[in-house]
Formats: structure tokens, C-alpha cells, sequence
């Protein structure tokens, strides 16, 4: 392990003072990824600064405007399991707890949540080139093992796919992220939060060094009646997402009012075609639509060669999933799914 100096906030404004926008001066929250990243060599820091203590951005606020406001280090166990996320945006609940372990989610916080890095193999492996651990040092995936990687909006630079599932709920629900940093406060909707790899793959967001997440934002529409999240992996448990799908539906007179689909597993950020969703409006909930609305979302894809069974994979996702969001009560444990 580097050395590094380790200090302990009580506020934001401390935290960013730490920072000092230098890159080198690193966040600790959860410490779920960043220690692992840090005994891997992967990530090195001068300055680990721990944000536990800071108690401004720790709880769950209901906002005026009919919203709910998400502290950055409540934990993504107490966000899963709090009262009003599971009566009124039971679409996060669901992807929450599809992700990692009890223990993991336990320590996890929603701001680490949103940064946590990929799970590229070769990102892991110091031994290997990797743009995005190392820039310009070339990519492993691309010629190598790819089961887990992307199949859309990659490019030559990085195929990695960022592995979130809480995100992909974030991303369907139209959250955004509020930051703090040395030049004030500003806030992110969830679609420019994360980026892909374009020339830059070792930018993982848009996050500036030395800001920090205080809170997500979630609108007040928050799709409880017809919601569903299906999570499709190697493991039923402990596993991350090979294709994951969040869907939310507004029905009325089975006609769509208002649909949001978005997948996890397969790009780099959370992937959202606002075309597919315009394209069911006021459509009949019938596998007919949903199927062109699928190959809306996935056109363009690409895979390699150990992944490319994921483009029908996903396609059969969107559709089972569109179908779950129409009986979200069997989505219960035990119970089978409606199709
Ligand atoms: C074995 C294992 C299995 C997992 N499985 C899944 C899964 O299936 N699905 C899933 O979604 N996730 C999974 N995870 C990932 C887990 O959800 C993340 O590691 C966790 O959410 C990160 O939160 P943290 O608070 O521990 O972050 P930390 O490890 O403390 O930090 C992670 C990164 O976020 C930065 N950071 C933290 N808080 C802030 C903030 N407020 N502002 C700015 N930067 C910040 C840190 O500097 C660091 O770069 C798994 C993790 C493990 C170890
Ligand atoms: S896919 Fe991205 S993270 Fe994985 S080896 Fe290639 S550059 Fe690195």
C-alpha cells in the first residue's frame, strides 16, 4: 500500500477544503470500492479524507416540490428499506437490493454508489495495459476475455460498463445529483452525470476533482404502480449485472401515458433512449410494442467475441421487463413472473 495521511471531516465545506481540488486527495465513504482500489495499487492517494462524520447529508428529506432528497452517505441499505422509497419510488428499493450483499449495502453509501468504478477484469489487474486505469496504455478487453463488457456506446479506447444497479433506477427515475466544490454548488441532471469513454475512458463522470456529492434529487413521479427491475446475471446473488433493465410505467386505459426504460450492464453509463420511451406513448402495453421499442434502445450495438450474446439477452430483457412493470405484484418473493 502508498502511504497516504488521513484526516476526518465534520462538513462539506472542510471536506472541499481536504480536497483542495487536487486529484491526489481522495474521498472515503462506505470504503467498499476505495479501499480495494487502493490496495490494488489501482487508485493511489496523497490524502484519504473520511466524510462519515459529515451528518448534513446523511438522511432521507421529503422536498417541497413533492420530491424526495437522498443524502450522499445515507447508506444504500437504509435508502432500500426506508418507508417512503419503498411506498413511493419502490423501483429504486428493488434495484438497490438486486445489488451486491447485505454487509456490502450495510456500509455502501448513495454517493459512493454513483462513483464506484468498473469491474473490467483488466482494470483490476495492474499487470495488464488499461486506458482507463492508465491512460494511453492501450485496451485488454477489446482482444481478451469480454463476457461482462459493453455493447453500446463503447468505443476502441474502452469497452468497460460501468456497474451500478441503483443508477439504473436513478437514471429511469430523471434524478439529479447535487454537488458541492470549490466554485459553489451546482446540480447534474442523472443523464450528464456519467459519461462514456469517448477519448477520455479513465473519466468515469463528470464530477471535477475536489467536488463531492451532497445529495440525489428524486422527482416526485416516482412510478409505484407499475415499476419493475430485472437484474440478469451469472449468480443469483453477489453477482453484478450482465444486463439489468428498470422500467416505469404510467398507464391509463392500458394505453401508455408515460414510459422509461433504462439498462444497466451494457455502457458505459446507465443507457436511456428517450426515442423508445416517445415511441410507446400512447401505445397498447403489447409485446408488438415493446419489441420495436427494445430494438429502438439497442440499435447500434455491438458486441465481441465472448459477449455478444447480450444483445438478444437484452432484448429479451426489455421485453419481460416491460411485461413485469405491468404486474409489479409479481414481482414478490415467491411470487412467478406475469408474462
Ligand atoms: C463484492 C462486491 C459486490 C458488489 N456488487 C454490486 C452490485 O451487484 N451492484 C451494485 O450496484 N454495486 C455492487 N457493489 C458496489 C458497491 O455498491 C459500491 O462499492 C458502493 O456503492 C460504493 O459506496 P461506498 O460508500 O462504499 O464508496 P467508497 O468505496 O467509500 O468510495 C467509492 C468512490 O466514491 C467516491 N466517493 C464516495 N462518496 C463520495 C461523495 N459523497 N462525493 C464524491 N465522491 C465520493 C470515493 O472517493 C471513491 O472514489 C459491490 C461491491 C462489492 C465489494
Ligand atoms: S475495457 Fe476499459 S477498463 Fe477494461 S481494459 Fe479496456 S480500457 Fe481498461
Amino acid at each position: 500500500m502508498n502511504n497516504f495521511s488521513y484526516t476526518k471531516v465534520a462538513n462539506v465545506e472542510q471536506a472541499i477544503s481536504q480536497l483542495n481540488g487536487d486529484i491526489r486527495n481522495k474521498i472515503v465513504a462506505g470504503g467498499t470500492n476505495i479501499n480495494d482500489l487502493l490496495k490494488y495499487f489501482i487508485t493511489k492517494a496523497d490524502k484519504i479524507v473520511d466524510i462519515n462524520s459529515i451528518t448534513e447529508n446523511n438522511a432521507i428529506i421529503r422536498l417541497d416540490n413533492g420530491g424526495v432528497r437522498l443524502g450522499a452517505l445515507h447508506t444504500n441499505a437504509d435508502t432500500a428499506y426506508d418507508p417512503v422509497i419503498e411506498e413511493r419510488y419502490p423501483l429504486l428499493s428493488k434495484a438497490i437490493l438486486a445489488g451486491a450483499s447485505a454487509q456490502i449495502r450495510n456500509m455502501a453509501t448513495n454517493g459512493g454508489n454513483l462513483m464506484q468504478r468498473t469491474r473490467c477484469y483488466y482494470f483490476y489487474d495492474i499487470n495488464t495495459p488499461c486506458n482507463k486505469r492508465d491512460p494511453g496504455s492501450g485496451c485488454s478487453a477489446i482482444s481478451g476475455h469480454n463476457r461482462i463488457h459493453a455493447i453500446l456506446g463503447q468505443n476502441d479506447n474502452c469497452i468497460a460498463v460501468f456497474p451500478s444497479d441503483m443508477c439504473v433506477a436513478l437514471a429511469a427515475l430523471n434524478a439529479t445529483v447535487n454537488i458541492s466544490g470549490p466554485e459553489g454548488e451546482r446540480v447534474l441532471a442523472f443523464a450528464e452525470f456519467h459519461r462514456l469513454p469517448g477519448d477520455t475512458p479513465n473519466q468515469d463522470n463528470n464530477l471535477k476533482h475536489g467536488e463531492i456529492i451532497t445529495s440525489i434529487d428524486l422527482p416526485a413521479k416516482g412510478f409505484e404502480k407499475n415499476y419493475s427491475y430485472l437484474k440478469l446475471r451469472d449468480r443469483s446473488s453477489y453477482s453484478f449485472a450482465l444486463v439489468s433493465v428498470a422500467t416505469g410505467f404510467d398507464l391509463e386505459n392500458n394505453r401508455i401515458k408515460e414510459a422509461r426504460i433504462a439498462l444497466g450492464g451494457v455502457a458505459h453509463k446507465p443507457w436511456r433512449i428517450p426515442e423508445a420511451e416517445d415511441f410507446l406513448k400512447d401505445k397498447e402495453p403489447s409485446r408488438e410494442n415493446f419489441s420495436e421499442a427494445a430494438n429502438i434502445i439497442l440499435k447500434g450495438s455491438k458486441g465481441y467475441e465472448h459477449n455478444s450474446f447480450k444483445i438478444m439477452l437484452a432484448k429479451k430483457a426489455i421485453i419481460r421487463n416491460c411485461f413485469m412493470a405491468l404486474h409489479p405484484e409479481s414481482q414478490r418473493p415467491g411470487a412467478k413472473p406475469s408474462l
